[in-house]
């Protein structure tokens, strides 16, 4: 196996059950990505785009296969993964500055250097203006570049990214991805991008 790659599935199978029965979501599926590559996977809703990205992230576990992050099986979350849902999940009680820095909190990581840290991706990503704003005062593209920030901010190794961009208008949508593919690529970190579009 190659040691470069840095997310590896190997014969991956899952199925979901729940009352009505059994859904067979993935089927045998196999495929690496190599440290600082930039993964598109693009396929129709209800295909296993999300079920691929949970399996990931450790959320859920495979009916058979493998799953590995850094040649380690995945048997639960990790701080190597942040996963950027498709809805933005703010809390629109807390401030930009207080929704960028809660992934740090969960984590119990807040302390001067990562403070530091959010206060730089805030400035360099055009926000340090907005941090002390609740987030129904920003525009929808705003609101997913605090989200990708929010998931910065872990510094994880693998950005799993579900359709980032559904939620905003096609002029938006445009500006927004060039800006998170240059974000992506200057943060020098490897990514996994689901979309149907
Ligand atoms: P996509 O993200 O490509 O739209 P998903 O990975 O969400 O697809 O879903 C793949 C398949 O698994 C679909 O048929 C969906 O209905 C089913 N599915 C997803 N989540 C669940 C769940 N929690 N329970 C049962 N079936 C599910
Ligand atoms: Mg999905």
């Amino acid at each position: 196996m190659n040691t470069d790659n840095i997310v590896t599935l190997d014969h991956v199978s899952l199925n979901y059950h729940n009352l009505e029965g059994e859904t067979p979501a993935l089927e045998n599926i196999s495929f690496s990505v190599a440290k600082g590559e930039f993964i598109g996977i693009i396929g129709p809703s209800g295909c296993g785009k999300t079920t691929i990205l949970s399996l990931i992230a450790g959320l859920i576990k495979p009916t058979s296969g493998n799953i590995l992050v850094e040649g380690k099986k995945v048997d639960g979350p990790s701080d190597k993964v942040g996963y950027m849902l498709q809805q933005d999940h703010m809390f629109e009680w807390r401030t930009i500055q207080q929704n960028v820095m809660l992934g740090l909190e969960i984590q119990g990581k807040v302390n001067g250097e990562s403070k530091q840290k959010v206060m730089h991706l805030l400035e360099t990503y055009g926000l340090a203006d907005f941090r002390h704003f609740y987030p129904q005062q920003l525009s929808g593209g705003m609101r997913q570049r605090v989200a990708l920030i929010r998931t910065l901010a872990i510094d994880p190794e693998v950005l799993l990214l579900d359709e980032p961009f559904s939620a905003v208008d096609y002029q938006t949508r445009l500006a927004l991805s060039d800006e998170v593919t240059n974000i992506i690529r200057r943060e020098g970190k490897t990514a996994l991008l689901v979309s149907h579009d």
